[in-house]
């Protein structure tokens, strides 16, 4: 049976991060150390130590990796509050794309692959990033046009091939990288100081928010040894759909935060602004933009629990997670489209955070699957399923 009560535990949590995130986190939004391409290093530390010291660092992580192992519709909750602030995620060491490499490699890394990758990346010590996606004609939406070759040399693989869209690959320790070895696809780790391993540039893009942007990698004859190989060679897009349910349905949750911090200045604003002798709230139009919000964010909190439990339950929760993702990417940037229009030409001004969460959220709809492709996949299994019985 589905309880959407939370435990007197997770409201605990809910509060202590709030709390975190309002009173420590919220005044620091406007430190000069961030720019188009995310938080500079020292500033990231700076925060990791805030969350540290109040015992909030990487709480999606088994406590022996220094987390609090919490379950994903715990995750929901505290990666909600995290998200209220667009740093927040960064300071509790649970932004993308550490938070998926964490799970993954918590749940397919060796002993000592852990030891060596997972541990000082759940402690703030070190970034990753994961490199899957390449330019045309190379693996986008479709993973099987993966073109990066992973050719099997003695006790090594060499690597070769261009990635882009690569989050946090500038100034990451290590990258999990997917490629096509004589077994199939391979996902394989390798430090970034390898020979080879070029960080031809960073794109300049929509959104500012992840630590190190997001660049464009190649890979010349990059030698990595075989005990790097995650799990079995030939299974890396079986062990990317370990990482992306989880990840996307992430996404979701600290995104819904970040709509629901836009929603509540719209909200306040609408509550005092005059127009026409009376607060905008009162206005119809205005009211029910208010109130669509209200909505979105409602079902965006659904289907986000919905997954959670689902995966809590050990289940694999392919299609309700790219509802959630569909639901959560469209709904949440439609909440701060109306929260940019509620505020006015202030919307479109730095003066609040609205500006910020209404750009960073677009790109939301592209990554972890395009909206088209989640309901590609949907209506395949709709058809496969063929007509319901009376
Ligand atoms: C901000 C950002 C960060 C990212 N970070 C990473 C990262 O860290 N690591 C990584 O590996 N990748 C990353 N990506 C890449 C992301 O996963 C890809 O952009 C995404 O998978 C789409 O691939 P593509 O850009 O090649 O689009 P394409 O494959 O060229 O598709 C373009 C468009 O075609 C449409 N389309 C495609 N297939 C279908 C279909 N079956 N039915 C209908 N329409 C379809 C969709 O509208 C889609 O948006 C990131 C992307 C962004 C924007």
């Amino acid at each position: 049976m589905i309880d959407f009560s939370p435990t007197p535990q997770q409201d605990d949590l809910r509060a202590r991060v709030e709390r975190f995130v309002r009173n420590r986190i919220v005044p620091l939004e406007a430190d000069p150390r961030q720019g188009p391409h995310g938080p500079q290093d020292d500033f990231r530390r700076e925060l990791n130590a805030l969350a540290r010291t109040e015992a909030l660092l990487a709480p999606h992580v088994g406590r022996e990796w220094g987390g609090l192992g919490l379950d994903h519709v715990s995750c929901a909750i505290v990666f909600e509050a995290a998200g209220y602030s667009p740093i927040g995620p960064i300071a509790m060491n649970c932004s993308a794309p550490d938070e998926g490499n964490m799970h993954m490699l918590e749940l397919i890394a060796t002993a000592e692959q852990k030891e060596r990758f997972l541990r000082p990346l759940a402690a703030g010590e070190t970034r990753s990033c994961f490199a899957m996606t390449e330019p045309a004609p190379g693996a986008g939406a479709d993973p099987n046009l993966l073109l990066t070759e992973a050719r099997r040399d003695g006790d090594h693989y060499v690597v070769n091939g261009r990635k882009w869209l690569i989050t946090g690959a500038r100034g990451a320790a290590f990258a999990i990288i997917m490629a096509r070895a004589e077994e199939g696809a391979t996902m394989l780790l390798s430090d970034m100081s390898a020979p080879g391993i070029v960080i031809e540039r960073i794109l300049d893009t929509i959104d500012q928010g992840f630590a190190g942007g997001h660049a464009v990698l190649r890979f010349d004859d990059v030698r990595i040894p075989v005990e790097n190989v995650l799990g079995a060679p030939g299974e890396g897009f079986k062990y990317a759909q370990v990482r992306l349910a989880p990840a996307r349905l992430t996404h979701c949750m600290r995104w819904l935060g970040a709509a629901t911090r836009a929603h509540d200045i719209a909200r306040d604003y609408a509550a005092s602004r005059q127009a026409f002798g009376k607060v905008l709230g009162e206005h119809e139009a205005v009211g029910f933009m208010l109130a669509d919000n209200e909505i979105d964010l409602h079902q965006s909190r659904l289907a986000i629990w919905h997954c959670a439990w689902l995966l809590d339950q050990g289940r694999s929760a392919g299609s309700a997670s790219s509802m959630a993702k569909v639901v959560c990417s469209e709904a949440l940037f439609r909440v701060a489209d109306r929260c940019v229009q509620i505020l006015g030409g202030m919307g479109v001004t730095q003066d609040t955070v609205v500006e910020r969460i209404f750009r960073e959220l677009r790109a939301f709809r592209i990554y972890d699957g395009p909206s088209e492709v989640h309901r590609w996949a949907l209506a395949r299994r709709a058809l496969r399923a063929g007509p319901k019985p009376d």
